[in-house]
């Protein structure tokens, strides 16, 4: 999958996106990173990509002008990609949208920033998305958690050990069970004696009955 991200500040990227699982799934070539700054985009000798809005009100919103140009420059190199457009107002991400995201092709996402952005963007946009109830100062965070909760499940990412298959929400709703690992005994609290009977019967009728509560 190409995920193209489209952002005023693609160093944030970096750091987050080269570690661990999601570095492992670029390595793989599972995966490939591509960031479009958006002020490459901008207008004029000082590259602007924002202004003040119409009607009034604080802050400033991304133009439109540059917002069309990257998006276009992304679908260039790429012309059946799904654009995402990262926004509080969209619709709240879940484990189920993630999955299907996962089998898409390729992916643009689109970072708001200020204000906002200008809202004729949307009339290119496939899907906005939300991280949750509660406002950013970028969607560069959204983007990466969107990112992180979609390429963990595209297949061969994950280790077998890993597997999304049994995880909290693989059906939409059951949250995983409590896991312990060694020692046995720590701080004076013991790892539940089922855990270590063996009896395998016995074990998930146990797990199960932790998902309940
Ligand atoms: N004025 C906007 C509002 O009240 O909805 C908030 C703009 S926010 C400061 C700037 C950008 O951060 C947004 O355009 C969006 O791209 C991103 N953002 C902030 N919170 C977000 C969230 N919960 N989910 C997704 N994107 C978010």
């Amino acid at each position: 999958m190409k995920i193209q991200v489209i952002t005023l500040f693609p160093e944030m990227f970096k750091p987050v996106l080269e570690t661990s699982m999601l570095f492992k799934a670029k390595d793989k070539k599972l995966v490939e990173y591509l960031y479009i700054n958006l002020r490459d985009f901008g207008l004029g000798n000082r590259k602007t990509v924002d202004d003040t809005p119409y009607g009034g009100g604080d802050g400033m919103l991304l133009k439109p002008e540059p917002l069309f140009a990257a998006v276009e420059y992304a679908k260039e190199q790429d012309s059946k990609a799904k654009v995402i457009l990262m926004t509080p107002r969209g619709k709240t991400l879940t484990q189920a949208m993630s999955k299907k995201l996962s089998k898409e092709k390729d992916l643009i996402i689109i970072c708001g920033r200020y204000e906002g952005y200008d809202e004729r963007i949307a009339s290119i946009v496939d899907e906005q998305v939300s991280i949750g109830e509660y406002v950013l100062t970028g969607g560069e965070l959204p983007a990466m958690i969107l990112i992180d909760s979609v390429v963990r499940l595209i297949p061969g990412v994950l280790g077998g050990e890993n597997s999304a298959e049994i995880e909290s929400f693989s059906d939409g709703k059951t949250k995983e069970f409590p896991q312990y690992t060694r020692p046995e005994k720590f701080k004076g609290m013991k790892v539940p004696e089922v855990l270590l009977s063996g009896n395998h019967g016995e074990i998930a009728k146990w797990r199960k009955n932790q998902q309940k509560n």
